[in-house]
């Protein structure tokens, strides 16, 4: 059946097409978009300040500085980053009422088991398109025109997860949609894919490692990408373009 066949769905009742509604869902979804931006890596960074005032942690990565003005310029950025994902979840709920997407409502539509797995998928195609996006944007021109907005932060915190030139933001945003369109992903994962997806840019901007230092933990840290990994990239821009996983750097030899 083609998608105009198919019945219009609304969403809790909503139709997102009628622009009323749109409007409104869309300053919603921006405000809320921002908040949990703003909380997050608000919790984040007190508990990174917190740790440095008690000089006890050997996982922080930096020295202290005054970072007011940096932190100033990185929630202005951050809050047109908010209005553009805000604006590419309204066109993803427009596209799941059109028929456009494979996201489904209710989990018993796939195995269980399907579900932790579409977000391992999910992160790992997110994964490849961000490799090779980010080895694009460090391409001299488009580095100095887009994505040295994000690189004026040299050393990065937990507000820089968000602090991209609207472009970047954009061609960050574009990925959700493209993949829903072709991957079914339960409602529940792709709300788990965003947290995850917000959590991993706090997690790997803030100046503190958190995964496991010991030598049994080692395959975590050469795999999956934290804070350590990503402030090298901060630091000397020709190294470590990964997202989640340090895969596209090892095989392409651009780790550190
Ligand atoms: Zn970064
Ligand atoms: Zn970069």
């Amino acid at each position: 059946m083609s998608a105009e066949q198919l019945p219009l769905r609304t969403v809790a009742g909503f139709d997102f097409t009628q622009p009323p509604v749109f409007a409104v869902s869309l300053v919603l979804i921006c405000t809320v978009v921002f908040l949990r931006y703003l909380i997050l890596s608000g919790a984040y960074h007190f508990m990174v300040l917190k740790l440095r005032k008690n000089g006890n942690s050997k996982r922080l990565l930096l020295s202290h500085h005054n970072m007011r003005s940096q932190i100033r310029r990185e929630l202005i950025l951050s809050s047109v980053s908010a209005v553009i994902f805000g604006v590419t979840g309204m066109v993803v709920l427009v596209l799941y009422q059109l028929g456009y997407t494979k996201v489904y409502t209710d989990v018993r539509e796939y195995p269980l088991w399907y579900l932790p797995v579409s977000i391992v998928i999910y992160l790992l195609l997110h994964d490849l398109y961000y490799y090779w996006l980010h080895r694009w944007m460090h391409s001299s021109a488009v580095l100095r025109r887009f994505h040295m907005t994000h690189h004026q932060s040299v050393r990065t915190t937990a507000f820089t997860s968000f602090s991209f030139h609207p472009v970047e933001s954009l061609l960050q945003a574009v990925i959700l949609p493209l993949i829903i369109m072709f991957l079914p992903m339960s409602l529940t994962a792709v709300f788990i894919t965003l947290f995850l997806m917000t959590l991993s840019a706090i997690i790997n901007h803030a100046g503190l490692e958190i995964y496991p230092l010991g030598k049994r933990f080692s395959f975590i840290r050469k795999n999956v990408i934290g804070a350590t990994h990503h402030d090298q990239h901060h630091r000397n821009l020709k190294k470590n373009f990964g997202l989640y996983f340090t895969f596209w750097d090892r095989w392409m030899k651009t780790e550190k």
